[in-house]
């Protein structure tokens, strides 16, 4: 292994590294909340999140004591809602059983709730100085093109094969800085589409450049199929006394968005004939939503109920007010319509 790599990208990080807060701290609790929140999220995204974030749960006693309504709330937009829920959970657990200190062991850290073994190697590496290596996306893309890795890098042979090079390369005095260099060097550097080999410092050992296939790595397995999913949404307003309400659902099903809000929802859809105490008051656009392993396509019914509704007496529906959106957490998708459909129809009304 040419170790000259390791610190070429050292040095690299020295020179390039961009100023983020959670790049003054070695308290592992800091860092474990900006790895959650960098997961699926790019920096500039992320940065706002944590620093609401930290602000509110300074530390893990704070977090610990939260609600999860709390914390979802905390989370609205930034999706994949379980890390969030995850985060949580684990926090309770270092509370209870560490008696609030983040265990320093990376097996341990590996126990915790919605920790795998990325996380683990980045607070074990960047917080208590051990030699663990974290390999993200970005990590995978820069070795696979660097010692040229055609094995796809999404499968158990393909991320194998990166671990044992990061073991080979990783800097045993500085495994944190090594860890974030080559993250850093990913999204910069390295980066998926455009990657600046012209004026890269390891070009001169890059296979995949050496050999003309920058393009062509990392190789990616696309056997998961995605899900098609249709929701009909029904928004059903009336009025309390002299407040505007609508109705909003909790989803405890074991499915997406779990524990967060939207609207009762249907499957098939069927008019309400000819109730002159009901009223149709707009359908809206098609809204669409992609996951990970679900394209998400919605579309929503607002109805006005000159009677206050009585239908829906389930503890799942809650009668809100514009005033208490606020409270609770909505899937970003739920929020957009609620935003560019709903209040303004809202508002149309009330004027
Ligand atoms: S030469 Fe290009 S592909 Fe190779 S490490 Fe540098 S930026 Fe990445």
């Amino acid at each position: 292994m040419d170790m000259n790599i390791t610190k070429i990208l050292l040095e690299w990080y020295g020179d390039h590294k961009r100023d983020l807060p959670w790049r003054k701290t070695r308290d592992p609790y800091l860092i474990w909340v900006s790895e959650i929140i960098l997961q699926q999220t790019r920096v500039e995204q992320g940065l706002e999140y944590y620093l609401n974030f930290v602000d509110k749960y300074p530390d893990i006693r704070s977090l610990a004591r939260a609600s999860e309504q709390e914390v979802l709330k905390m989370w609205q937009g930034l999706g994949y809602y379980s890390r969030a829920r995850n985060m949580l959970s684990a926090a309770k657990i270092i509370f209870v059983d560490y008696g609030g200190t983040f265990p320093a062991d990376y097996n341990n850290i590996l126990k915790l709730k919605g920790i795998g073994q990325y996380t683990a190697g980045a607070i074990a590496s960047i917080a208590f100085n051990q030699p663990f290596p974290a390999m993200d996306g970005n990590v995978k893309r820069v070795i696979s093109r660097l010692f040229g890795v055609d094995t796809p890098v999404n499968s158990g042979k393909g991320a194998k094969r990166i671990n044992e090079i990061l073991l080979e390369m990783i800097d045993h005095h500085k495994p944190g800085d090594f860890n974030q260099a080559i993250m850093e060097f990913g999204a910069l550097n390295c980066k998926p589409k455009n990657p600046l080999c012209d004026t890269c410092p390891l070009s001169h050992a890059c296979q995949a450049h050496l050999s003309g296939r920058v393009d062509k790595l990392p190789v990616m397995d696309r056997k998961i199929k995605q899900k098609r999913r249709s929701f009909h949404y029904l928004v059903m307003l009336s009025k309390n006394k002299k407040e505007l309400v609508f109705m909003i659902r909790k989803r405890t099903g074991n499915d997406i968005w779990k524990n967060m809000y939207d609207f009762p929802e249907l499957e098939t859809f069927e008019s309400y004939k000819n109730n002159s105490r009901v009223k149709l008051i707009k359908t809206s656009s098609v809204y669409k939503h992609q996951l990970t392993h679900q394209l998400i396509s919605a579309k929503f019914y607002i109805y006005y109920f000159r009677s206050l509704f009585t239908v829906h007496r389930s503890p799942e529906y809650i009668a809100i007010g514009p005033g208490q959106l606020d409270q609770y957490p909505f899937p970003r998708l739920i929020d957009k319509f609620i935003q560019q459909e709903l209040m303004p129809e809202i508002k149309k009304m009330q004027d």
